[in-house]
């Protein structure tokens, strides 16, 4: 019986694994720019870490975690998100000593979530994400906005919509968290089983339920900004001012919440607005959090931070019809006739690859029309035709695929030539 590929999972197969490469060098591009290093961290971690960071109330705790026991016995998980490994490395390595602050790390990898497969919803999918701990200074909550939406339009999209939201401290949480509950608390009943646990442990993922969303109570709910103590208050306006200064486009939304406890003041997340991206429209969701460090047993720090899954970058750059200018061509097709000339192409070609250029040659034995279409099939700039006349004389023909231009020239001169054409 044949074997297939688990569900939610994906190959990325050539073809589509340059748009991968593509896209993983700009990240690292615009992180080099806005100064934030690279972390990588173990695919799995004990249990314990995202119960306690990610919270038990949370859909990845109750219903998505890939948990097992290894042979010691131990409760391990796959990774379902970054924040926890870069938030426990911060602490088991002690950063908060570091000379240079605040921490700003990226990490991109492989994440794993027991979900429903759907358009944009995979089981192992790969998140991209940055986390800056240290500092509570506003302007760096617009920073990680910044740097979030600049992936984006780096990459050519121009559909998005960047909501903002802040959750306030904990004074003003709480003061609306008991509003909350008085809004919901006498309809509850007619709510789901989940949203009914959510009433008293964390009234405010209510308002992220995906199954009561069109209740008319909803709608409704007291709304955080009016609950916003003055220093939240204060804190809110400069991250608009700030964006504004970037010149990034946002809008206020008091219905965002990112549903973690640990979550205050800045929520945001960026939505595609293509048309035909699909029921999810979420590219990538993040805030500002406190008290994690110490979650995990490490000293207190601020961290705010986001992530976004490559595959639902993808999924936007379809919508919108956008082409990556991915550059797959080949330096050179070495095309030979003859016994003698194909063995030397054995060398010729290593001495190709030696001085950098990408290089290839028929392993097939086709014949030379054969070989010619193999170079146009994988894009080569440069066929060059060796036979035995021309590797009696040290010559080979070199043509290129681009112009139709075509000159003979000394095998000893073939790189500099297919460096620079024009100059033979
Ligand atoms: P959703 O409401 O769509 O389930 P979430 O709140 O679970 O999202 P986060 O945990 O905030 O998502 O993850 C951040 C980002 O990771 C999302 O905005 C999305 O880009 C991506 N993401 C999350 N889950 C998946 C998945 N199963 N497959 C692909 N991408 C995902
Ligand atoms: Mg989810």
């Amino acid at each position: 019986m044949q074997i297939n590929i688990p569900r939610g999972t994906q190959d990325i197969l050539p073809g589509e694994v340059e748009k991968w490469q593509y896209i993983e060098k700009k990240l690292k591009e615009i992180c080099d720019r806005f100064q934030y290093n690279e972390i990588r961290t173990p695919i799995f971690e004990h249990t314990e870490l995202f119960l306690r960071s990610v919270g038990d109330t949370t859909d990845i705790v109750q219903k998505e975690m890939y948990t097992f026991e290894d042979r010691g016995e131990r409760s391990l998980t796959l990774r379902p998100e970054g924040t926890a490994s870069v938030v426990r490395s911060f602490v088991e390595n002690k950063m908060h000593g570091y000379a240079s602050q605040p921490i700003k790390l990226y990490y991109l990898g492989p994440m794993f979530r027991y979900e429903r497969p759907q358009a944009g919803r995979f089981r192992q999918f790969v998140q991209f994400g940055v986390e800056a701990i240290g500092s509570n200074d506003p302007a760096i909550d617009a920073e990680v906005m910044a740097l979030a939406y600049t992936v984006y339009e780096s990459m050519g999209l121009s559909k998005l919509k960047l909501v903002v939201n802040s959750l306030g401290d904990k004074e003003s949480r709480t003061a609306h968290r008991d509003a909350l509950i008085g809004h919901f608390k006498p309809s509850i009943g007619e709510f789901c089983r989940d949203c009914q646990n959510r009433l008293e442990k964390n009234p405010m993922r209510i308002l992220d339920c995906k199954k009561d969303r069109e209740h008319p109570l909803m709608k409704t709910a007291p709304s955080i900004l009016e609950y916003l103590n003055e220093d939240s208050r204060q804190y809110f306006e400069k991250v608009q001012k700030y964006l504004t200064a970037l010149n990034i486009p946002f809008v206020v939304d008091s219905n965002l919440v990112r549903g973690l406890d640990y979550y205050k003041h800045t929520a945001f997340e960026i939505m595609s607005e293509a048309e035909g991206f699909g029921a999810i429209t979420t590219l990538c969701g993040g805030g500002r959090y406190d008290g994690l460090t110490e979650d995990i047993g490490g000293p207190a720090a601020p961290g705010i931070g986001f992530a976004m899954s490559i595959e639902r970058l993808l999924a936007s750059l379809k919508a919108e019809n956008i082409e990556l200018p991915l550059d797959k061509q080949v330096d050179v097709y070495l095309v030979s006739l003859g016994e003698e000339a194909k063995d030397y192409t054995v060398g010729l070609l290593n001495t190709l690859r030696k001085a950098g250029l990408s290089a290839e040659r028929d392993y097939l034995n086709r014949k030379i029309k054969a070989q010619f279409k193999a170079a146009d099939r994988i894009h080569a700039k440069y066929v060059a035709v060796l036979g035995e006349d021309e590797l009696q004389n040290n010559k080979i023909n070199v043509k290129s695929l681009e112009t139709g231009e075509q000159k003979e020239i000394e095998i000893a001169k073939l790189v500099d030539a297919l460096k620079d054409f024009a100059a033979f």
